[in-house]
């Protein structure tokens, strides 16, 4: 893997943006700089993550790095096929590996990572923060370009919002955060009793209302959009999810889009110096 990723390299002026799709069948975002690429999660199979990425601009050859946020299905499942094909490395903790071990067959390039810790990828800063969802050691991410400073927060499966959660997600230019689903249809809707609770505990999915919640406390003058993500097909609807949460962040002042991630297909490219300047001052002074 020399040369490809794990250094400094030189400044960049900008971070982009995507998720690939997102949902209950699958997870994963691309953000890149100039300089590195990084998948956040591989929850399709690895052909689709190739035309995904394609979809988004970006050459599956091209990812330097992918980081695991834990180890269920639907965000992992076309890691270890990705890996060996286009020889990407692999990061995770240690307890993610152990649970994901049959999806790797010994030929990837796996690191390790602690839970709670920062590190870099080439020129993006990484601070991979626990959530309390139901998985091993489970994660969401903040992922910071070193030199232009534009931080995306990477925030599904997250249980409840904790102090910790609230506190590394603060200061975001982009949000992408669960609204998994409507209270009430997750009441009417089709799962047992006991998969009801489980996403409704502390350690399932936020709600349409949660995510409202946590995205007003994490609301500062810097968030340009947020994306809601991690929608279940059966209990939410997309502009049920919008509207509950965009309701609440406007009540709070926020004017930029609020928008949701597709199952299907990859969502918008968000490229965040580019946002600024269309949604700030620094602008105007250009023209
Ligand atoms: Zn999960
Ligand atoms: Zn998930």
């Amino acid at each position: 893997m020399a040369g490809r990723a794990w250094r400094w390299r030189e400044a960049l002026r900008a971070v982009k943006v995507a998720m690939l799709g997102s949902g209950s069948r699958g997870n994963s975002t691309v953000a890149w700089t100039e300089q590195t690429c990084v998948l956040v999660d591989a929850g399709f199979s690895g052909r689709q993550l190739a035309s995904r990425l394609a979809a988004v601009g970006v050459e599956p050859e091209g990812v330097d790095a992918i980081l695991l946020t834990h180890e269920h299905g639907d965000h992992v499942r076309g890691a270890g096929i990705f890996a060996r094909r286009y020889g990407t490395p692999l990061l995770m903790s240690a307890g993610t590996r152990e649970a994901v071990s049959g999806l790797l067959h010994g030929g990837e390039a796996v690191e390790e990572y602690r839970p709670g810790s920062r590190f870099g990828i080439g020129d993006i800063e990484v601070d991979a923060f626990l959530t309390a969802h139901d998985a091993v050691d489970p994660v969401a991410v903040t992922l910071t370009g070193r030199e232009c400073g534009s931080r995306v927060g990477v925030a599904t499966d997250l249980g409840r919002p904790t102090a910790a959660i609230r506190h590394s997600l603060a200061e975001l230019d982009v949000l992408i955060l669960e609204a998994n689903h409507d209270e009430g249809l997750l009441r009417v809707g089709p799962y047992p009793a006991s998969v009801q609770a489980r996403i409704a505990s502390s350690h399932g999915h936020l709600s349409n209302e949660a995510a409202a919640r946590l995205a007003v406390e994490l609301l500062t003058d810097r968030l340009l959009a947020v994306h809601l993500a991690h929608l279940s097909a059966e209990c939410n609807r997309p502009e049920l999810a919008r509207e509950v949460v965009e309701r609440e962040l406007r009540r709070a002042g926020f004017d930029g889009p609020v928008t949701v991630v597709p199952q299907d297909r990859p969502g918008p490219v968000v490229d965040i110096p580019a946002e600024r300047a269309r949604s700030g001052p620094d602008q105007l002074r250009l023209l």
